[in-house]
This record gives C-alpha cells, sequence and structure tokens, in this order.
C-alpha cells in the first residue's frame, strides 16, 4: 500500500467522524506489519472528556483484534494546516512503537511525515523506572 492509499483511507474515515461540538472531522489509518489497515474517526460526547480521536479508535480497534504491531499511520482533516496528532495519542503510539511513521495531512491532501520519535522524543516509558 503506497501513501497516497493509506492517505485516502484515512480521508474516507474522516466522513464517518461524530463531531457536532468541533466541526473538526478527522479521520486514521493505521497500517500494521502484516499489512492489515484499520481506520478510525473521531467520535465526541457533550460530556466533552468522553469524546475519542481518530488515531486511538484506529489504534484500540487493532489491539483489540489482537494486532500491536504498528507500521505507518495516516492522520487526514479538512483543515489548511496540517493535521497533527494530540499529545495523548502520542503517547499512546509509543507504547507499541517509537519508530511509528505518521502521514499528516491538510484539506488539500498535501502531507507532511514524521517518525513518532521527532513528535514525541523522550517518550515516558513504563520500563524506565
Ligand atoms: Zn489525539
Amino acid at each position: 500500500m503506497n501513501d497516497r492509499q493509506l492517505l485516502l483511507m484515512a480521508k474516507d474515515a474522516s466522513e464517518k467522524a461524530y463531531a457536532p461540538y468541533s466541526r473538526f472531522f478527522v479521520g486514521a489509518a493505521l497500517e500494521c506489519e502484516d499489512g492489515s489497515v484499520y481506520t478510525g474517526c473521531n467520535v465526541e460526547n457533550a460530556a466533552l472528556g468522553s469524546s475519542m480521536c481518530a488515531e486511538r479508535v484506529a489504534m484500540y480497534k487493532a489491539i483489540s483484534e489482537g494486532n500491536q504491531e504498528f507500521k505507518r499511520m495516516a492522520i487526514y482533516c479538512d483543515s489548511e494546516s496540517y493535521c497533527m496528532p494530540c499529545g495523548a495519542c502520542r503517547q499512546v503510539m509509543g507504547e507499541f512503537s517509537e519508530e511509528l511513521e505518521l502521514l499528516c495531512a491538510k484539506g488539500s491532501g498535501s502531507y507532511v511525515s514524521y517518525k513518532l520519535s521527532e513528535l514525541l522524543p523522550h517518550a515516558f516509558k513504563f520500563r524506565d523506572f
């Protein structure tokens, strides 16, 4: 699967987002080492703390299906700036893959790519104790 295909899956997932409060519709597509892909969208709630990001929905879907070998994740939102993962999502990503490749897109379809270690240096790890 190439970058464009993964980004298109993230864009398609963004169309399923439930975001009546922020109107910020995000989609994510997580490719695992075995080639399987899990998608997610953000899901908001009137009790805002109960909301969940698209990236974590995709990761939790993969984990709940027994897949913890993350390779790449595409993130899309129809915005003017690149859609970057929040701090909480970066921490969850780091639990499974410090070298996860992230493709962060914006509405025009252009994207930037990073390794998670660039976005979350010196990540908190339980094994550090
Ligand atoms: Zn997040």
